[in-house]
């Protein structure tokens, strides 16, 4: 059996942790890395990503890759990905680990004093800068996971790709993950990725679950659009294109997508139920089976799992007439709709058509950006539960459908699995990415280091 990173049973939750460590080099490597790039300002907007693939390429250069294992390119000569080989016998498929390399926007006046965004700051056990959490520690840790493979003469069964790459927070001029898809599809074709997506969970320090994002919510935009003769507002009518609109959208405020579950999120409630007890256990684990009285219950107690649920609607933007003083000539209002990857485009249209229940009302897609769910593949959440329990036993592993948005999209959409899993463990309520102060634990970093250099081999030999 293949030695593990520690073998002793552990006498004290003190004694497991420091053996959950990496080696003192590699921890070194990996905050030299992760300092690095987090003080590189690759904000999509007013930075670049070309900085930081450049400086990853020099060290994977250094550390004995090949040239031809190295590739750096991109949309945009600010807007560059890398994407390096490292090379195993060839038995199996590649897997690839993604990462972005840009960031949210920040500014130095928008934090703590004692901070700065992109200076790499340690302070009471954490690491604090924009990409601290959001996505330069995974990152970081990929590339030190190469170098320590290469050091080690390791030799995988598949290829293992590294993809680092640019606009995942927005910007463009297009998608570096799109991109790459698009023009270098032979770099990055892979029997499935690792990425961002998921994150392990503390109460009060105590890891308790760490999720596995196998799914995401598709993204669309919906335009209502009213045009009308208008006239004078001295002698109002009935037919006012801000009443149709403002009907439709009461109507669209008072109604609920159907309430269900699909393969992912009867898994998320079923581990979620471990976590709790008494009824709400009850509740999650009844969601899970399908029951529609709890799925109800569950739905209302918070919107998060309201939208892992159902597909919803809602308004998000409006605009209107022409002047004070006469009646509209055009009401409109944008609906962003996150929808089940089950759900069609024309199963929402149709249902919004039927809801608006107003021919005055012009209803259509402005922005279309389908999902689409990996497959429970048992390889990975085996691998995801082997190294869990190692490193932490008793956490459960939690499969989950992400309500929001993430590079893994486009992977999945592309045909190739996509799995949000980083072993990285945040206080509840401490989600910082995108915000003033992002931090990272200090011992989360490297733990979340010994974790993913374990599944990576886990799942490569
Ligand atoms: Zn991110």
């Amino acid at each position: 059996m293949r030695r593990f990173f520690f073998s002793f049973a552990c006498a004290s939750a003190g004694l497991c942790l420091a053996a959950s460590l990496p080696p003192e080099a590699d921890r070194q490597l990996a905050h030299d890395i992760y300092k690095q790039i987090v003080e590189i300002q690759s904000g999509y907007t007013t930075g670049a990503t070309t900085p930081v693939v450049e400086a990853i390429a020099a060290r994977l250069r250094a550390a004995g890759f090949a040239g031809p294992d190295i590739f750096v390119g991109g949309a945009s000569p600010r807007k560059m990905n890398l994407v390096a080989r490292y090379h195993g016998t060839g038995k199996r498929k590649p897997i690839m680990l993604l990462a972005h390399t840009d960031v949210v926007e920040a500014k130095k006046e928008d934090w703590s004093p004692n901070l700065d965004p992109f200076k790499f700051i340690e302070k009471d056990g954490y690491y604090y800068g924009r990409g601290t959490a959001d996505d330069k520690a995974q990152a970081a840790i990929w590339v030190e996971t190469l170098i320590r493979f290469q050091r080690e003469g390791y030799k995988p069964d598949r290829d293992i790709i590294l993809a680092l790459t640019a606009d995942e927070e927005g910007g463009g001029p297009y998608n570096g993950v799109e991109w790459l898809i698009k023009n270098k599809r032979d770099l990055i074709d892979a029997d499935f990725a690792l990425n961002e997506g998921g994150k392990g969970e503390l109460d009060h320090g105590k890891p308790v679950a760490n999720e596995i994002q196998v799914s995401e919510k598709s993204y669309m935009n919906y335009r209502f659009e009213v045009r009308n003769k208008g006239g004078h507002s001295s002698q109002p009518v009935a037919d006012n294109a801000i009443y149709h609109l403002a009907g439709a959208l009461v109507r669209l405020s008072q109604f609920g997508f159907p309430l269900k579950t699909n393969e992912v999120t009867k898994a998320y409630f079923t581990q979620l139920a471990k976590l709790d007890k008494g009824e709400m256990a009850e509740d999650l684990k009844s969601a899970g089976e399908g029951s529609q009285a709890a799925m109800e219950k569950i739905a209302a107690e918070s919107p998060a799992w309201n939208s892992m649920l159902r597909t919803t609607c809602v308004a998000t933007m409006l605009e209107g007439g022409h002047a004070p003083n006469a009646l509209p000539q055009l009401a409109a209002a944008n609906v962003n709709c996150r929808v089940l990857p089950e759900d069609s485009p024309d199963y929402v249209i149709s249902t919004l058509k039927r809801i608006a229940n107003d021919d005055q009302v012009a209803i259509k897609p402005t922005q279309v950006e389908l999902s689409a769910s990996s497959p429970m593949r048992e390889d990975v959440l085996k691998a995801v539960n082997r190294v869990t329990d190692t490193m932490w036993p008793g956490v459960v592993v939690v499969p989950e459908m992400s309500t929001g948005a993430t590079d893994g999209r486009y992977l999945r959409v592309a045909g190739i699995p996509t799995y949000g899993v980083q072993g990285f463990f945040f206080e509840r309520n401490d989600n910082r990415s995108h915000g003033r102060d992002e931090r990272m634990r200090v011992q989360s970093f490297y733990e979340g280091q010994t974790f993913l250099y374990e599944l990576v081999k886990t799942l490569s030999q």
